[in-house]
């Protein structure tokens, strides 16, 4: 079944690894068997983009050229062979792991560990830099009604990671988090999420404005990771750490109090950090790895903002020519929460 009235589209397409996007145009992609196509309504813009635009997880020849962008919402306009889960019409947004959907992990909703992953949206199959994008029927998960589409772009990955971390973590009443990087896109959802769970929140930043963007998500106290001593200064029960460099692995296991849990979600090639055996030992302090979240967690999350109690943070919004903008600003680490390109 098939809506779409076009041939062509626009695109923003990667043909080598790296920052450079070409604005072109390309065929509307067809359904395959268990696929449907998405008319985009809008994609989340955000720094996992540029990471993997970048080739932070893997360089290969055969995912090239490339549509990036994983956070894609829209309107499903044709579902190919074998699909029973979306209909044409549907609002959906993309999970964002290619998941085999069968394999042990699967069946137990860890889709982020399936056995026989193919890899991400936007890097080993095209992503919503596109104004239409093809998707395995697994990877659509429907919208709640009155969501609008831009708000929608947080919900699969900046604030179901959150919800995945805080569960991880289990977080609670007791606890005080610093979030590091917390006026960033997953920053400003993960301390909303961390306070919905009844933790305190310290969030770490850079410059007034994300400081400010953390403040408003609900951090107690906000620090300048450029004010010396000031972080180190804290006192936590957990530590997440959303930046990824030895600086701030060894701030977040500094800080971490007697049972305290380190979470770590942002991972780069090469990046070690030292940590002593009886520093575990004698503070009991745990270190947890945290992977994106299951498809049960992105549905939560979606409720969760459909109810009102996690507010999602798009601050930039702009149109597809216009997404190396939004890239700029990333990289100049001047974007406050999440941006998106709407269609
Ligand atoms: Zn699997």
């Amino acid at each position: 079944m098939r809506a779409v009235m076009v041939n062509s589209m626009n695109a923003q397409v990667l043909r080598e690894w790296g920052d450079a996007l070409v604005y072109e145009t390309v065929p509307v992609p067809a359904a395959g068997v268990g696929e449907a196509v998405v008319r985009v309504e809008a994609c989340g813009v955000g720094l996992t983009v540029l990471n993997y635009m970048n080739g932070n997880q893997q360089w290969r020849a055969e995912w090239l050229p490339r549509i990036p962008g994983h956070e894609l919402v829209g309107t499903v306009v044709e579902v190919g062979a074998g699909v029973a889960t979306v209909r044409v019409g549907e609002r959906v947004m993309a999970y964002f792991y290619l998941a085999c959907g069968g394999c042990d992990y699967c069946r137990l909703a860890h889709e982020p560990l399936c056995r026989n992953l193919r890899g991400n949206v936007g890097v080993a199959a095209d992503g919503g830099y596109a104004e239409f994008c093809a998707l395995p029927a697994f990877n659509l998960l429907p919208v709640p009604d009155d969501i609008p589409p831009v708000e929608a772009t947080a919900i699969p990955d900046a604030i179901a990671t959150p919800l995945h971390v805080s569960r991880r973590a289990g977080l609670g009443p007791g606890d005080t988090v610093m979030v590091i990087g917390a006026g960033g896109g997953v920053g400003v959802h993960m301390t909303q999420m961390a306070v919905l769970f009844g933790a305190r929140v310290v969030g770490v930043d850079v410059g007034e404005a994300k400081l400010a963007a953390a403040r408003q998500a609900g951090a107690a106290l906000a620090v300048d990771a450029g004010e010396p001593g000031a972080a180190r200064a804290e006192r936590v029960t957990a530590v997440v750490d959303l930046v990824g460099t030895p600086d701030t692995l060894s701030l977040g296991l500094e800080v971490l109090d007697r049972r305290g849990r380190l979470v770590v979600l942002t991972t780069f090639p090469g990046v070690t950090t030292p940590l002593a055996p009886r520093r575990l030992v004698h503070d009991e302090i745990t270190v947890l790895g945290s992977r994106y979240a299951s498809r049960w967690e992105v549905a939560r999350a979606a409720e969760l903002v459909a109810e009102g109690r996690i507010r999602p943070v798009v601050s930039a919004v702009t149109s597809l020519d216009r997404v190396g903008d939004l890239h700029t600003r990333l990289r100049a680490r001047t974007l406050i929460g999440r941006g998106a390109v709407a269609f």
